[in-house]
């Protein structure tokens, strides 16, 4: 016996012991959803080995109806569902069954916070599949041949859902998977055939391939289909219930929840092409993975293609699911031809255009799941302003930040709001970017707008920074950092302010000297201010640099910055400057304005390059006071 067919037993992956436990707890009042996983398996191998045999038509070995089974054994106790799909090697029951080999599982888990009912909303997410099994049963037996192997290749795997499992290579004549659930201790309403045909309809109705149970009764003998076994995208849309399309979501998602939207279209003409794509609810674990696995499925003419999260669309809208199904491809079509090919590019630039309109439609009629949306996709949809110039002024509609014009953190405001609220004579859209919401909104640099009235968005998320880099104007007006370069208000600067500046620093001009020196090559300038009302000081960049926070992102994340220097601004009226002013002591002098510097650094959220430093000159300066 070489080691590869003996049988052995295994440990479970850490997190697969943790899930089990976990999702039996948290699952439970749902239980019936376990045969609506194992369906949708079976159904995936059914489209594999379709897709496989395009090409290998040996592969069928003169059995190409594919199908489900679902039967039970009253005396046994269990209830078996197989189909006579790709099936698995050993190789692959151990990656696939004894582990969870998704990116990202090991974050997923430290979320998990041990409180079922929290939990189980998180488990949903994760989408446990071929787990669910142990939410009836005690002890699962999986027999398998991957299609195209010999006999003596099939597998068989046993596991009561604890600690372990059992592995052995045996004969199996036939390919695909077979899964047989020994029920736990009152768990027996399974054990009826119009209950399991009650559910598939329920849950699977609209899987491709025939699903077959034994007929029920007395004179019946024989099977017979229970679902309706054609492809749902491909039915008219007025013959699908809600409900059909919720279940084919959670199929081809792999997802516990409703979708959050859903667009249903057929195009015909030059082309001609299926699309059934949905909005999940909630943003899956693996959101920012690179390489997820997950995205949309491509048929042609029915046929199970492959799933694509790169090309079928943009990236930035990779939180999308569902169906392409087109029949103009050939059958034949590879990651390869997907890249080039026209086709696929104008059913993409297509979907993109109805994805965006779908959701142009729902900010406008349906806030509250707009609102949803957003929070769970907003930072990525972010993305399709940098990504998408022929879109981009469709999605910065789509946009929505937080803003002055709220006192709460709520990312609400669109820009054509901002737009609708400008006030008589206001040019430009103002905004600032920050580490976090707090930064933003209590930074030195908005001070002026505030008394001016002028609303200011409040931008910090990091993609915030790419989004303003591309995003020039909207409807025709200019965006305008509020932290760069000279603060221009247009006709808001009165002229009085301005003179008041004027003579400011003529006065300060000694002052604006002396802190220049002090500070040395660490700002580029050193100028009275028109933005502060408040504070001391602030960091400005200048109108075309990185900007602070950006600069901070980018050596974040290992790159080397070109680095333009910031001016320091300070504000003439605040009685800090007008002590600074009288120093006459040079040491004592040096601290403060270091200590300016620092703190305008500090109020960005920023961390600063020699806290010990700042401390020392701050304590320096403490211990003088009532001296
Ligand atoms: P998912 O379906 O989301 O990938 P599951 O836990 O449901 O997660 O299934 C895990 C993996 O096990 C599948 O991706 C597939 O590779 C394999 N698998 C499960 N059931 C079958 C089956 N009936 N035939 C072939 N492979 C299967
Ligand atoms: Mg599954």
């Amino acid at each position: 016996m070489t080691p590869d067919t003996h049988k052995e037993t295994l440990g479970f992956q850490t997190e697969v012991r943790q899930l089990l436990k976990l999702m039996i707890h948290s699952l439970y009042s749902n239980k019936e959803i376990f045969l609506r996983e194992l369906i949708s398996n079976a159904s995936d191998a059914l489209d594999k080995l379709r897709f496989e045999a395009l090409t290998d038509d040996a592969l069928y070995q003169g059995d190409s109806e594919l199908k489900i089974r679902v039967s039970y054994n009253k005396d046994a106790r269990t209830v078996t569902i197989s189909d006579n799909g790709i099936g698995m090697s050993r190789e692959e029951v151990v990656a696939h069954i004894g582990t969870i080999a998704k990116s990202g599982t090991r974050e997923f888990f430290d979320k998990l916070s041990g409180d079922a009912a929290r939990d189980a909303h998180l488990i949903g997410q994760f989408g446990v599949g071929f787990y669910s099994a142990f939410i009836v049963a005690d002890r699962v037996t999986l027999t398998t041949r991957r299609a195209g192997l010999g006999a003596e290749h099939g597998v068989r795997w046993e596991s009561s859902g604890e600690g372990d499992y059992s592995i052995e290579t045996i004969e199996q004549p036939a390919r695909g998977t077979e899964v047989t659930l020994h029920l736990r201790e009152g768990e027996d309403e399974f054990l009826d055939g119009f209950r399991l045909r009650a559910i598939i309809r329920k849950y699977s109705d609209h899987i491709n391939a025939p699903i077959l149970l034994p007929a029920e009764g007395k004179d019946k003998t024989g099977e017979e289909t229970v679902n309706r076994a054609s492809a749902l995208w491909a039915r008219p849309k007025n013959e699908i219930s809600a409900e059909e399309y919720n279940e084919f979501y959670k199929h081809v998602a792999h997802d516990f929840e409703n979708p959050l939207a859903h667009l249903h279209s057929r195009v015909e003409g030059k082309l001609e092409y299926t699309l059934l794509l949905y909005i999940p609810a909630h943003a899956p674990f693996d959101l920012w993975e690179r390489d997820s696995a997950h995205g949309v499925k491509l048929y042609v003419r029915r046929v199970f293609i492959m799933e694509d999260n790169k090309h079928l669309l943009p990236r930035y809208l990779r939180f999308v699911r569902g169906v392409m199904d087109s029949n103009d491809l050939p059958l034949n079509v590879s990651r390869e031809i997907l890249q080039g090919s026209k086709i696929i590019d104008s059913i993409r630039a297509a979907a993109t255009k109805r994805i965006l309109g779908q959701l142009e439609d729902m900010a406008a009629n349906e806030a509250e799941k707009y609102a949803t949306f957003w929070k769970e996709f907003g930072r990525v949809l972010k993305e399709g302003v940098v990504e998408d110039h022929a879109n981009r002024e469709q999605i910065a509609k789509l946009l929505r930040f937080a803003s002055t014009h709220h006192d709460a953190e709520q990312q609400t405001v669109s820009l054509a709001d901002y737009v609708a609220r400008m006030k008589h004579g206001q040019d430009k859209i103002y905004y600032i970017t920050a580490e976090n919401f707090n930064a933003a909104k209590y930074s030195p640099h908005l001070e002026l707008l505030r008394k001016k009235g002028l609303e200011v968005l409040l931008m910090y998320e990091p993609v915030d920074e790419w989004v303003v880099g591309h995003l020039h104007e909207f409807e025709g007006k200019p965006l305008q950092s509020a932290a760069k370069g000279e603060l221009d208000l247009g006709k808001f600067s009165d002229k009085e302010d301005e003179e008041v500046r004027k003579k400011a620093e003529s006065e300060l001009k000694g002052l604006v000297e002396r802190i220049r020196s002090a500070l040395g090559d660490k700002v580029a300038e050193v100028r009275v201010s028109q933005r502060l009302t408040a504070s001391p000081a602030c960091l400005v960049s200048g109108a075309h640099d990185l900007g602070v926070h950006l600069e901070r992102l980018l050596k974040a994340s290992g790159q080397t910055v070109p680095g333009g220097k910031p001016a320091l601004e300070i504000n003439p009226d605040h009685p800090l400057i007008k002590k600074l002013d009288q120093e006459a002591e040079d040491a004592r002098f040096e601290d403060w304005a270091h200590i300016l510097y620092d703190q305008a650094l500090l109020s960005e959220g920023a961390h600063l390059p020699d806290p010990a430093a700042f401390v020392r000159r701050l304590n320096n300066r403490l211990l003088e006071i009532g001296q």
